[in-house]
């Protein structure tokens, strides 16, 4: 029998995780039993992925590195990614503030609503813990971002999953290194990491056998933390902006997808969706890039020499999603505590946004942070702050899982739009868990 596909094994492991989830809210242990025995499953899951991330990035990128016949295709590479991922966050952000201003979705809410979201969630510690967050990351200088990025110690970098940028520096300056000692000297070195390389992509295919178990309980979980369903009644129309910016968003890419690389925009989506899948359950780019990875290098055929340095940088800094959803939420929040926006304030969160979204961690609920200096960018009254993140906050986690396709979508595009611009998009060969089961057993 032929098997089911991993994108429609994934698929139904999250319908019934949310069935299930939903049958757990009807009894009231419920929600104790999918935390105590469901939850794990899914936080495994999440470790596994998490626990491969580093020795995969490095690996690949000194393997990618070190392949490349000359240093200047490196600068290439780098300096295509850059610009794309800048232009394709703009678009982002100018999508959402092009149907928020349309729609207007904050004027139709509520006196009532407003104070009953106020009520429920301005001294949320969830709310107050986004602020203080975008407080102790505001008062950091202008250049700290290129400070954080140099490590000073290579071990103390490998051994943390937030310091991706440092690692991802490193890699660079160890595979240029490689490159400058020539072919024969580095060759050892190179050996072992391209061995690495291909061990931890099995890695992933042997975690990917268990995503349909832990989606199921990713998503039930999800369900029975979910918050009152009259309020996300209440704010349909500012969720509605956000998802149909984010379909916009993924429309803009399949149409860049066919148009440069030629390839069937759909094909392009089956191959990627079980990392899109995945980003939706998780919630985080971070956690998903290493099926990302394995899906951009083996299923759609990009060359580990683009893909290995454009979808950790991006996994990072790229967050198309997450601009777009803080465009909305900015204009949202404005609309909806009568603030008015000038032209100006528009334009100045089209920039801040893309700075916001370079600076988002690629993790759940990081958008939400930045998004507080999205609006203090514009003169939003501080102390008004905790109220405008609280009329979004009961919606916070769906949307994040949507944005988090986004982000990750956008990221698969580029290393596809870059590659073919280097002539680096191959036919595709992937590799299944067990092609090599029977010499070992
Ligand atoms: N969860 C998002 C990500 O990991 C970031 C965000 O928008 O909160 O890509």
């Amino acid at each position: 029998m032929k098997k089911l596909e991993l994108h429609w094994r994934i698929l139904i492991g999250m319908v019934l995780g949310l069935l299930f989830g939903y049958a757990m809210t009807q009894v009231f242990w419920g929600a104790d039993f999918v935390k105590d025995w469901i939850k794990p499953l899914g936080s495994i899951f999440i470790k596994l992925l998490k626990l491969i991330a580093i020795p995969l990035i490095l690996a690949s990128l000194i393997k990618g590195i070190s392949d490349l016949k000359d240093i200047s295709k490196f600068k290439q590479i780098g300096l295509r990614t850059i610009v794309i991922y800048i232009i394709t966050t703009v678009v982002a952000i100018s999508i959402g503030l092009l149907i928020v201003n349309i729609t207007n979705p904050g004027d139709g809410i509520s006196k009532e609503t407003i104070t009953r979201l106020t009520e429920t969630y301005a001294n949320d510690s969830g709310v107050q813990a986004k602020i203080a967050e975008a407080t102790k990351q505001q008062s950091s200088g202008p250049l700290q971002f290129l400070e954080d990025m140099v490590p000073d110690n290579a071990f103390a970098a490998l051994s943390n999953n937030k310091m991706m940028l440092q690692v991802i520096f490193f890699a660079i300056f160890l595979g240029i290194s490689m490159l400058l000692i020539g072919e024969k000297k580095a060759k050892p070195l190179k050996d072992f990491f391209d061995s690495i390389n291909e061990v931890v992509l099995k890695m992933v295919d042997l975690i990917m056998l268990t995503a349909p178990v832990a989606v199921f309980a990713l998503l039930a979980n999800v369900v029975v933390s979910s918050n009152d369903p009259d309020l996300l009644l209440a704010l349909l129309k500012y969720v509605g902006v956000v998802v149909t910016g984010l379909l916009l968003m993924i429309v803009f890419y399949l149409f860049l997808v066919s148009v440069y690389t030629k390839k069937n925009p759909f094909w392009f989506l089956k191959q990627i969706s079980p990392a899109q899948l995945l980003a939706f359950s998780t919630s985080s780019s971070a956690a998903t890039l290493p099926v990302t990875m394995e899906r951009v290098e083996e299923h759609i055929g990009v060359d580990k020499e683009v893909s290995s340095f454009v979808l950790p940088v991006g996994a990072t800094i790229n967050m198309d999603g997450t601009s777009l959803y803080q465009a909305v939420a900015a204009v949202f929040i404005a609309q909806a505590l009568s603030f008015d926006l000038t032209f100006a304030d528009q334009l100045t969160i089209v920039l801040t946004a893309l700075l916001a979204s370079i600076g988002s961690a690629a993790v759940p609920g990081a958008g939400m942070v930045m998004l507080v200096i999205v609006l203090e960018s514009i003169g939003f009254p501080a102390e008004k702050l905790a109220i405008g993140l609280a009329l979004i906050f009961a919606v916070d986690r769906p949307l994040d899982m949507c944005r988090t396709v986004v982000n990750v979508t956008g990221d698969a595009t580029v290393s596809m739009l870059v590659a073919k611009s280097v002539g680096k998009l191959h036919k595709p060969q992937p590799k299944e868990w067990d092609d090599h089961l029977e010499e070992v057993i």
